[in-house]
C-alpha cells in the first residue's frame, strides 16, 4: 500500500488496539522468528515447550518487549520492510499509553453498561490482543489437522475459522507464509481473503502475484 493509507492503517490499528498495541515492527520481528524457529527452542510462542499457555506468553511477552525497547540482539535478517512511525509506537507503547485506554475502556463502560456484570468484560477489553495472540498460538500449534508435513507441528484448528477470521489455518500459513489466502483446499474458508480482493480491487492495496 502506498504511504497515505499505510499511515491510515497505522493509526486505525492503534485505536482499535488501544490498551494491547502491538508496534509493527516488534511484531513483525516476533513473527518471522516464529516461522524461522517455528517448534525449536528459538520459537518465540511454541505451546510444545510449556506446561500451560500463561507461561508460554510470559515467555512471548518477554521477547516482544526487548525487541520493541531494543534491548534483545535481533539478527539482520528479520530487520526491514515494515512501518514505522516513532511518535506514535513510542506513545502506544508506553504505560502511560496503555494505562490512559483502560481509563477510557472504564468511562465507556459507566455510560453505556446497562448491568453490573458487564463490568466484568473489562478484562477482556483491557487484554484482547494477548487474549487472541493465546488462541491463535497455542490452539494452532497444538489442536486441528494438518494438510502439509512442515516439520514442525502447525494445525489447521478450524475449516472455516470465524473464530480468528483465519489465523487459525497455521498449517497452510507455514506452508505459505506470503499467500493472502490462509485457506488451501476447497472445504476451507479464510474469511478475510475476500476483504483484501475487495481492497485489492479498489486499489486500497495491491496483492503480489503468485
Ligand atoms: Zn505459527
Amino acid at each position: 500500500m502506498n504511504k497515505f493509507w499505510e499511515r491510515f492503517f497505522h493509526l486505525m490499528t492503534y485505536i482499535t488496539q488501544g490498551s494491547s498495541y502491538l508496534v509493527p515492527r516488534a511484531y513483525a520481528v516476533l513473527h518471522r522468528m516464529h516461522h524461522t524457529y517455528s517448534d525449536t527452542e528459538e520459537d518465540p510462542h511454541s505451546p510444545n515447550f510449556f506446561k500451560d499457555v500463561f507461561s508460554m506468553m510470559w515467555h512471548t511477552k518477554k521477547i516482544y518487549s526487548g525487541i520493541s525497547n531494543q534491548t534483545l540482539a535481533v539478527s539482520q535478517k528479520f530487520l526491514g520492510n515494515y512501518p514505522q512511525w516513532n511518535f506514535l509506537d513510542g506513545l502506544a507503547d508506553s504505560w502511560g499509553g496503555r494505562i490512559a485506554w483502560g481509563a477510557f475502556y472504564v468511562v465507556f463502560y459507566y455510560f453505556f453498561a446497562t448491568e453490573w456484570w458487564m463490568y466484568c468484560l473489562l478484562p477482556i477489553h483491557f487484554m484482547m490482543g494477548p487474549i487472541h495472540g493465546a488462541v491463535v498460538n497455542w490452539c494452532g500449534h497444538k489442536y486441528g489437522y494438518q494438510n502439509y508435513d512442515n516439520q514442525d507441528k502447525s494445525r489447521n484448528t478450524l475449516p472455516f475459522d470465524f473464530l480468528m477470521l483465519g489465523e487459525l489455518f497455521q498449517n497452510n500459513h507455514h506452508k505459505h507464509p506470503n499467500s493472502p489466502n490462509f485457506a488451501a483446499k476447497w472445504w476451507e474458508f479464510d474469511p478475510i481473503y475476500p476483504v483484501l480482493k475487495l481492497m485489492h480491487f479498489t486499489r486500497i492495496i495491491q496483492l503480489r502475484k503468485g
